[in-house]
Formats: structure tokens, C-alpha cells, sequence
């Protein structure tokens, strides 16, 4: 394609208006000069000369009657003044004269000056050689008068009356020259205003048409893509000039755009997946801890009982027959196997949720279940009173042992921890319609009430439990085992009074 740069055509454009107004102006000048010029020969020309003409009328009229006075003087002194005003109206003539030959005249006039002057030299000298011959009787002067005096000054007189009319009809043709050139000159003065505004129109049109509505547009389309709109139309992309290079440079920026857009939607993607296997880690890694923090707080209750029975096996050893020995080991025993079902569960666990927890349900009676435990918490800590109420009657159910054993061991261990010592602990059970309903009473801290909401939940703490050291996962796995066995579990407290949480098992039919 060729290049067809448009600052050159603009410039082109620009020229040749420039050419036209230039012109149009010197035209119209060169019409003012001619107006100037018919207005200077009227003044100059006619003017002068319609005026000393004039005056030449005057002063001849006059010198003729001065003449006529001079003739019928009755006295000498009369005839002096007469006299007196030739020579003023003479002086005046010579002046005017001098005066009108300084203007330049045309042939015709020239002639009709000539045939003035010949007639009033004839009667000028005929006036002046009967001036000479005076005195006259005054018959003679009358008749000297009317003659040949009045012959003379009759031709005069015409040839000054042709000479005005002469001068009167040329006045007037330039009069009307000076109108005509006027109007010329006002007609093209106008048309060239007129010209100059049309090529000022079409100068705008030319210019918003193909130079800044394209680049209107470009800048639209520019904006649309800046928004991130992809298939934006592009505009003048085909034309050969600087708007066609702008528009095909758009079109690149179009396409580079599109570009970006689609890899850092990729990116975007990536990020977001990369963000998912973070997340996914980091769960994993805050599974793997809760599992370490879960395997340590189950891990201290039997061990503090083995601790017990260990100490108290040693403290007595003197005093116990080998009966006695072998039911303490066996007590060791059978919390050393807890520990190790627990530890076996808990590492084959690789997921610690409720539905994760191994669940092995065998009939079994919770009563005695609770009666035991509450046996071990009293030898785990002397220094509390634990009160049973749990009635005659055995209550079988369909229950996992060992998690319901963790369960009610995780609630005697917190009545423990957050009771202060010589406070009671009290264990009831009831038997309501198929239920077993358990509560666990302390006399300790108590719960407040904006925490009670929140207990459940993993890792959550007490906002009054101080130095009392814990995890707050204990809560949760009760929850989770009597969950487990499709039983509830509610907690009623008050601060620094103490709590109860109250568990309802019902009798669980397996299907
Ligand atoms: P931990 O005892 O290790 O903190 P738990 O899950 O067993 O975790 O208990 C959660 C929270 O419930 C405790 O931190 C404590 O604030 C409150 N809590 C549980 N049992 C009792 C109780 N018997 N008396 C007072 N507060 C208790």
C-alpha cells in the first residue's frame, strides 16, 4: 500500500486556502484602490474645477458690471472705485486661471479653455483700450457698452458656459464611475468573505470527517479494549495514512491485549490451583497436629492412672498380701491395654472425625462401665468426694466400650481439673423410657456464658480457664463418640459455681 501522508494533504489543503484568501484579499484590494482612484480624480479633478469654474462665472459677471458702473460713472470718484474692483476681479480672474491650468484636463476641455481665453482676451483688451480713451460722453460710453463690448463678452461668457457644462457632464460620469467601482468593489469584498467562510466550512468538514472523528473513534475502540473487552471493531485499519498506521497499531495492541487477557486468565487458574493444594497441605498438616495434640491429651488420663496404681502398689508393698498385688497389676494392666487400644486406634486414625473413629458396638451395661470409672477417679484424685446415684438396675445398651469409657473418663478428668480440691463431684444416672440420662456435676470454675456456645468446637478454650493446662479437643471427641452412639450431650453451668453435662444414650438397635 502506498503511503499517502495526510500532513501533507492537510498541508496541500492548507496552501491552497491560504492561495485562495491571499488572492480574494488583493483582489479586493486592488477594487478599493480603483474606488480610491475615482474618488481622488472627482476630488482632485471635478471638484477643482466645478469651483473655479464657478468662481469664473462669478468674477466675469462681475467685472461686466463693474465695467458698465465704470462707463456711467457721474464722478470721478465712482469711476475710481470702479476702476479699483476691475483690477480685484482682474487679479481674481489671473488666479483662477492659473489655477485651473494646473489641473490636468482632457482635449476637449483644453480647446474650450482656449476658446474662453481667446474671447476673454478680446474683451478684456476692448474694456481696457476704452479705458484709455476716457472721458466719453456717456451716450457713447451706453452705446460703447451694448456693442462691441457686449459682442465680446457674450462670446466670452458662452465659451465659459460650454466650458462648465463641459465640466458639469464629466463630474458627473465620475460621479456615477465612483458609484459603480463602489458597488463592484462591495461585491467582491462580500464574495470573498463568502468564499473564505465556504473553504473555512469545508476546511472543518474535511478535517472532522477524516481526521478527528476516525481519531474519535480509534480512541473509543481504545477505551473499550482498555476495559477489557476483547472483538472491539477497529476503524480506518485499510486507510494509507496516519490514522490508517494509528488504527493498524490498535489493531496489534487488539490482539496483544486478547493475549494478556487469556494468560492471566491462565494464570488466574493456576494461582487458584495452586491455592487449592495449599490449602489442601496446610489442612492435612492441621490434621496431622490436631492428631498429635488429640494422641497427648488422651494419652495423659491413663497414664496418670497407671502412675496411680503404680505408686500406690509401691507405697503399700509391705502391707498387701499377693492377692491384693496381682488386683492392682491387673488394674495396670488393663489401663496399660486402654493406652495401647487407644494408641493403636489413634495411628490407625489418619483422619480424627467422627465418622473416622473405629466404632465397635457390643452389648455392654453402662452403669457398671460408670461405676468403675468412677473408681479410678477416685484413686487418680483422693482429694475430690465423688458421689454415685446410679440406682439398682443394670442398663444394656448396644456401646463401644472403650469410647465410651474415653468419653465419660474425658468428663470426670475436666470435673477434676477445673474443681478446686475437697469439692465434690457427683455421677448420676437415670433410666427414662429406653434412655440412660448421665449427668456429670462439678463444684469448680463453671463455664461462662458467651464461651458455652463454643465449647464443642475444636481447639476452643474457656476465656476463664487461666493456668489449667489443656488443648480443648477433649470436649469434641465426647461429642463425637456419644454422637457416635446417637446420643446427646448438653452442658448447663455457672461461673464460679460450677457445671453439668448431661448425656442422654439411648438404647441403640443395630439394623
Ligand atoms: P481442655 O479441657 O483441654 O481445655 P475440653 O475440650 O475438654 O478441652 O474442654 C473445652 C473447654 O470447656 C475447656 O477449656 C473449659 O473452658 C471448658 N470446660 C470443660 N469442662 C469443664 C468443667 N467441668 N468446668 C469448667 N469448664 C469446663
Amino acid at each position: 500500500m502506498r503511503f499517502h501522508s495526510l500532513r501533507t494533504r492537510l498541508s496541500l489543503a492548507y496552501a491552497l486556502f491560504l492561495l485562495l484568501v491571499v488572492g480574494l484579499g488583493a483582489f479586493s484590494i486592488r477594487q478599493l484602490d480603483d474606488y480610491n482612484r475615482v474618488t481622488a480624480e472627482i476630488r482632485d479633478r471635478w471638484l477643482q474645477s466645478t469651483r473655479i469654474l464657478g468662481d469664473l462665472n462669478n468674477d466675469t459677471s462681475d467685472f461686466r458690471s463693474a465695467e458698465g458702473s465704470f462707463l456711467l460713472a457721474d464722478t470721478l470718484s465712482e469711476r475710481q472705485d470702479s476702476a479699483r474692483e476691475m483690477d480685484t476681479l482682474d487679479a481674481s480672474i489671473a488666479h483662477s486661471l492659473v489655477r485651473y491650468q494646473r489641473i490636468h484636463h482632457d482635449d476637449q476641455e483644453d480647446r474650450l479653455y482656449q476658446d474662453f481665453l481667446v474671447h476673454w482676451h478680446g474683451y478684456h483688451t476692448l474694456v481696457r483700450q476704452k479705458e484709455q480713451a476716457l472721458p466719453l460722453e456717456s451716450g457713447t460710453a451706453i452705446r460703447l457698452y451694448r456693442t462691441d463690448a457686449r459682442t465680446a463678452y457674450d462670446r466670452a461668457s458662452e465659451a465659459l458656459g460650454q466650458l462648465t457644462q463641459w465640466n458639469l457632464v464629466g463630474a458627473k460620469n465620475a460621479v456615477e464611475r465612483e458609484s459603480a467601482t463602489y458597488r463592484d468593489a462591495n461585491g467582491w469584498i462580500v464574495a470573498a468573505i463568502l468564499t473564505a467562510g465556504l473553504l473555512l466550512f469545508t476546511a472543518i468538514g474535511f478535517i472532522t470527517r477524516s481526521v478527528s472523528n476516525p481519531l474519535l473513534d480509534l480512541a473509543k475502540s481504545m477505551q473499550r479494549i482498555a476495559d477489557k473487552e476483547t472483538e472491539v471493531p477497529i476503524q480506518g485499519v485499510e486507510r494509507s495514512d496516519e490514522i490508517g498506521v494509528m488504527a493498524r497499531s490498535v489493531w496489534v495492541f487488539q490482539d496483544n491485549a486478547q493475549a494478556l487477557l487469556t494468560s492471566q486468565s491462565r494464570l488466574a487458574e493456576q494461582a487458584k490451583s495452586l491455592e487449592d493444594a495449599l490449602a489442601k497441605a496446610q489442612e492435612m498438616t492441621q490434621q496431622q497436629h490436631n492428631f498429635v495434640l488429640m494422641t497427648s491429651h488422651e494419652f495423659r488420663t491413663p497414664l496418670a492412672l497407671i502412675d496411680g496404681y503404680a505408686q500406690r502398689l509401691y507405697n503399700a508393698r509391705e502391707r498387701f498380701g499377693p492377692e491384693e498385688v496381682g488386683e492392682r497389676a491387673l488394674k495396670i494392666r488393663r489401663a496399660t491395654q486402654r493406652l495401647t487400644t487407644l494408641l493403636d486406634n489413634l495411628l490407625d486414625v489418619p483422619k480424627y472425625s467422627a465418622e473416622a473413629i473405629p466404632f465397635h458396638p457390643q452389648q455392654l451395661d453402662v452403669k457398671e462401665l460408670l461405676r468403675r470409672l468412677c473408681q479410678e477417679y477416685r484413686e487418680v484424685a483422693p482429694d475430690r468426694t465423688f458421689q454415685e446415684h446410679l440406682g439398682e438396675h443394670c442398663f444394656f445398651l448396644m456401646g463401644d466400650a472403650e469410647l465410651l469409657h474415653q468419653a465419660f473418663g474425658n468428663l470426670l478428668s475436666n470435673a477434676v481439673k477445673y474443681s478446686a480440691p475437697g469439692s465434690f463431684i457427683t455421677l448420676e444416672a437415670q433410666d427414662r423410657e429406653g434412655t440412660l440420662v448421665i449427668e456429670i456435676s462439678d463444684q469448680g470454675i463453671g463455664i461462662p456464658e458467651r464461651d458455652r456456645p463454643h465449647i464443642f468446637e475444636r481447639y476452643y478454650r474457656g476465656s476463664n480457664v487461666g493456668s489449667h493446662s489443656g488443648t480443648g479437643v477433649g470436649l469434641t471427641l465426647v461429642n463425637q463418640i456419644i454422637a457416635l452412639h446417637r446420643g446427646t450431650l448438653d452442658v448447663a453451668s455457672t461461673e464460679e459455681l460450677g457445671s453439668r453435662f448431661t448425656v442422654h444414650l439411648p438404647v441403640l438397635k443395630l439394623s
